[in-house]
């Protein structure tokens, strides 16, 4: 049977995210003063924005509070002079990426699972993300046509699952991720296929009919990682987006970092575990920061983060309370940050 290709009613559809996404902010002078936060305009930092771009889409700032210059949502895109000072330890590859690089865009770093840098575009510019450094426009899995990226996962029969990361692997379109999935299919050692993406909850328009098309065709069981970080980033677009991954058979996990200003209380993680699960969300982690140049005014001391953790332990059920990690260059997996903790101490 030939398979039928996208209708014209998908095309459409396609044409809608991409032109969310196009009409994403892109000046922090534009979005203060949707905002009406123009008196703000002091905390901006040409010089961090020359680095990194500010980019939002219009439906999160849909989200952020009026008129509040301490929006949780705000915090984490903002531009602000906070990222100039230089801070010691806080570096370019913080999480020590380039020596785990084994092939075009593919990072092989714990077993059993390989991480695929599909792509360097994401939809939203998070201020304290890793890849504000990282020169992923030049080693993408899916600017080399997939073709080393495949490579590498065909002759490692050790690799049960596929992570699609970034960048954020959801901001390619529908065809190229069809070109993926068709030849990850001739593998037969891939077992699992995840998807670590922000698009669901920063441009819910991106889950529409062609992408939930897709999904329904996988023949692996499928993960979805979103990402939030608060409980104001979900709405009822992304309740919408999310319920249609999961009819679409996909499991849906959260991942957060802690970060300062953001969700470092107690009442804060607690709303945004319990507001995710509302949307079929289940934590997974909270991520300690990577120390990455221009973030350190996010770092919540491993002192706090696990007294936050215990004290949210202690009020929620298990099954909404995320895994408190730290990613070490060289460990085998993610670091629960009181193992961490102890290592540390260990090591001197
Ligand atoms: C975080 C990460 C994974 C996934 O780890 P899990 O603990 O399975 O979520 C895989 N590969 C790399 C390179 C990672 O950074
Ligand atoms: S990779 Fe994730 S955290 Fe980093 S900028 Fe993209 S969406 Fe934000």
């Amino acid at each position: 049977m030939i398979p039928a290709g996208p209708s014209p009613l998908q095309h459409e559809a396609a044409a809608r995210w991409q032109a969310a996404w196009r009409q994403a902010v892109r000046d922090p002078r534009e979005l203060l003063t949707l905002l009406g936060l123009e008196a703000q305009a002091q905390r901006i930092s040409e010089a961090a924005a020359a680095q990194f771009p500010l980019r939002v889409p219009r439906g999160f700032i849909a989200r952020m509070r009026h008129g509040d210059p301490d929006d949780p949502l705000l915090r984490q895109v903002l531009p602000v002079l906070d990222e100039e000072r230089v801070a010691p330890g806080f570096e370019l590859d913080a999480v020590g990426d380039g020596a785990a690089r084994r092939g075009h865009g593919v990072i092989h770093k714990y077993n059993g699972r390989a991480l695929l840098i599909a792509t360097g575009s994401c939809a939203v510019n998070c201020r304290y993300c890793f890849r504000r450094h990282y020169p992923y426009a030049e080693d993408t899995a899916a600017a080399a046509g997939w073709r080393g990226a495949l490579d590498v996962l065909r002759q490692d029969r050790s690799i049960h699952e596929v992570i699609l990361s970034g960048g954020d692997p959801l901001s390619l379109a529908d065809h190229k991720l069809t070109e993926l999935s068709d030849a990850l299919r001739d593998i037969p050692h891939i077992r699992r296929l995840r998807i670590h993406s922000r698009l669901p909850i920063v441009l819910p328009e991106r889950v529409d009919a062609g992408l939930l098309h897709w999904l329904h065709g996988l023949p692996w069981p499928v993960v979805i990682v979103v990402h939030a970080n608060h409980g104001n980033e979900f709405d009822a677009t992304v309740d919408a987006a999310l319920a249609g991954l999961r009819d679409a058979g996909a499991t849906l996990l959260n991942q957060a970092v802690l970060l300062r200003g953001v969700n470092d209380s107690v009442d804060a993680l607690a709303s945004l575990c319990e507001r995710g699960f509302q949307a079929g969300v289940l934590p997974y982690y909270l991520h300690q920061l990577d120390r990455v140049a221009g973030a350190a005014h996010f770092e919540v001391d491993d002192p706090r983060a696990l007294a936050l953790h215990v004290e949210l332990t202690s009020r929620l059920p298990g099954y909404l309370v995320p895994r408190l990690v730290r990613e070490i260059p060289g460990h085998p997996s993610k670091s629960p940050l009181s193992r961490a903790l102890d290592s540390t101490a260990h090591a001197v």
